[in-house]
């Protein structure tokens, strides 16, 4: 079986790259993980994750490699050849072609980025903490130890939690908003909230990418039924971002 076009989103935008964000949809798993959940340990089946990521794998025409997530701000690059030993991290790099990369996510920011020209492309997991404590930034950074122009890089902002929905306390709020201004948001029932699509803006900017080159238009995963949602429904599954160089 195949993973439907329509089932993912592609992104074009990330020229140089083979770059996509998965949907529910396309997998073989029962709820509340029907049917693409990409995740072990969130309580699924392992074989039918397993699956799933067979599928993604052969959509990319390439093996996958992934990370232990653990909302840090470490980024593990792919050695010259071979597997990655599983880390506990949050952003993958790599200039290898053999390899796609895997990046999951129910709410936080899957963030693709690629240079064309060195080529160099990286995958980041940035949830509220991780973006705080500069997982993009460190991201950009392992990009131009592999021969990256921060000038150059696109980078693509996938489904993730939009900022009327993310509610967070006042203090919470506050905290973010000291280090990444933009991030403060209200939300649509009129409380404290974050934008963390505006916060990872704001960090890649800092870290030296340009305006047009930064795409942050992507569905809300707590309002779209076709992705995982944590802040929907804690037992449930993950979607993912998913990057090759052509
Ligand atoms: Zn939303």
């Amino acid at each position: 079986m195949r993973i439907p076009d329509a089932a993912v989103l592609r992104a074009p935008h990330l020229r140089g790259a083979r770059a996509l964000f998965t949907t529910r949809d396309g997998g073989v798993g029962e709820a509340p993980f029907d049917t693409l959940n990409l995740a072990l340990h969130v309580g699924d089946d392992e074989g039918t994750v397993l699956q799933n990521r067979a599928r993604i794998a052969q959509l990319m025409g390439a093996p996958l490699a992934a990370v232990e997530q653990v909302h840090s701000a470490r980024v593990a690059t792919l050695p010259p050849q071979g597997e990655l030993p599983l880390v506990q991290a949050d952003a993958l790099v790599t200039r290898r072609r053999d390899t796609a990369l895997m990046i999951m996510v129910a709410d936080c920011l899957p963030v693709l980025l690629v240079d064309e020209q060195t080529p160099v492309i990286g995958a980041a997991h940035a949830g509220r903490r991780g973006l705080l404590d500069g997982i993009l930034e460190n991201t950009v950074r392992a990009m131009e130890e592999q021969g990256a122009v921060p000038g150059r890089i696109r980078a693509s902002i996938g489904p993730s939690i939009c900022g009327r929905c993310y509610e967070v306390p006042q203090e919470m709020q506050d905290d973010a908003a000291a280090r990444l201004p933009a991030s403060s948001s209200r939300t649509g029932w009129g409380t404290p909230a974050l934008d963390l699509r505006a916060g990872a803006v704001q960090a890649l900017l800092a870290a030296g990418l340009v305006r047009e080159g930064i795409l942050a238009e992507a569905p809300c995963t707590r309002e779209d039924p076709r992705f995982f949602s944590y802040r929907r429904a804690a037992r449930t599954g993950r979607i993912a971002g998913v990057i090759r160089l052509q």
